[in-house]
């Protein structure tokens, strides 16, 4: 009926809207309950489409009791698979090969599943590898296809943002060695002391990424604690050259597994701890305020603020295409750590600015 195709026609135009400013894209997925037989249901009571809903409990000092529903541009419930949370990130990915910058992030609280979505468990396999490897093996795949007409070079880097020092962690000695980043007007931001090493195959990038692995480790006693205490950083450069019209495109992807968003406040930090606990808190909301401002269309973008802002410039804002995946816990404990995480994660997000324009 007409009716039915207004609404369709508006449907659409909403959607190309959706599109066109879709630079910033918020996705968010919930960790289901480890273990045995969880004792409490999970703090989100329902999933669907981009609507996540989450439930307060009588008496909270967290909010009024009842449903409170947030907007993102995906939601994912406890029992989405690694492969349906790939299928939604792929094309963005993809257009890396056609010359975009590209940025994806993991951002939660720490055991909120960051790591599972980028990297994996830790015995990884076809069914279980995270985002990181299935973007490389993607970018192989199509490269291979297109082989006739563009010859595509791709090379990784990897660094660790920890206390505001940028650390290569592709060193093969392994390094402590703090490197500068640069912007230089034919490179753009770059850091050309971090080895970039070519790749071709999966196996080279499990490969890197084990290295990688290993040397985050140095210089902290436990793994776990350090991984969660600083940012990592697999970017990945592509070249390719047009065959036939001898022309060369530039693309990258920033993957980029945030440290843990808990508050320091709650943890009663001191020394070391309080520390690493500040600068943390300095770059996520450094980040939260940069993607904010571009999300609002700002003509200021703060990048300064902090190392990873100023790493990531060139992939946040103008023509790059940024993804934040948001990861929140199902356990009641966690609730006040997930309010904030979904907090952070409306601030980022044009969901709702979109869907206020619409009704105007
Ligand atoms: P973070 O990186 O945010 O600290 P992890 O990715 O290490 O959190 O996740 C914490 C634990 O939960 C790990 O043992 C991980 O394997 C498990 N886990 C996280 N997300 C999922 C998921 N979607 N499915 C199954 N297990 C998960």
């Amino acid at each position: 009926s007409g009716y039915h195709k207004v609404l369709e026609e508006n449907r659409k135009l909403y959607n190309q809207v959706q599109d066109l400013k879709g630079n910033i894209r918020v996705y968010c997925r919930v960790r289901p309950f480890l273990g045995a037989q969880p004792s409490h249901p999970s703090v989100v009571s329902s999933v669907e489409g981009g609507s996540l809903s989450i439930m307060i409990p009588p008496n909270s000092k967290l909010g009024k009791e009842g449903k409170k529903t947030f907007n993102f541009n995906k939601a994912f419930g406890s029992s989405s698979t690694q492969a349906e949370v790939f299928s939604d990130t792929q094309p963005l990915i993809r257009s890396v090969l056609d010359g975009y910058n590209v940025c994806i992030f993991a951002y939660g609280q720490t055991g909120s599943g960051k790591t599972y979505t980028m990297s994996g468990p830790d015995h990884l396999d076809d069914d279980t590898i995270g985002v990181n490897y299935r973007a490389l093996g993607d970018l192989f795949f199509l490269s291979d296809q297109r082989k006739d007409t563009i010859s595509y070079e791709i090379s990784v880097q990897m660094l660790e943002i920890y206390n505001e020092q940028v650390r290569d962690l592709l060193a093969p000695e392994g390094s402590t060695k703090r490197l500068e980043i640069r912007n230089s007007s034919h490179n753009g931001i770059n850091v050309p002391d971090a080895h970039l090493v070519p790749v071709s195959t999966t196996s080279d990038v499990i490969t890197l990424m084990n290295l990688g692995h290993k040397n985050r480790a140095v210089g902290s006693t436990a793994m776990n604690d350090r991984s969660s205490r600083s940012h990592s950083c697999l970017t990945v450069h592509i070249q390719g050259k047009n065959l036939i019209s001898g022309s060369t495109i530039r693309g990258s992807m920033h993957l980029v597994d945030l440290a843990g968003s808990e508050r320091a406040d709650k943890t009663e930090a001191t020394g070391d701890r309080l520390k690493e606990a500040q600068h943390i808190n300095k770059s996520l909301s450094a980040l939260g305020d940069v993607i904010a401002s571009l999300a609002q269309k700002n003509a200021h973008v703060p990048y300064r603020n902090s190392k990873l802002t100023q790493l990531l410039q060139d992939a946040l804002g103008g023509q790059a295409k940024t993804l934040m995946f948001v990861h929140i816990s199902p356990e009641p404990d966690a609730l006040g750590e997930t309010l904030s995480t979904l907090k952070f994660a409306e601030r980022v997000s044009t969901v709702e600015l979109g869907a206020a324009r619409m009704n105007k």
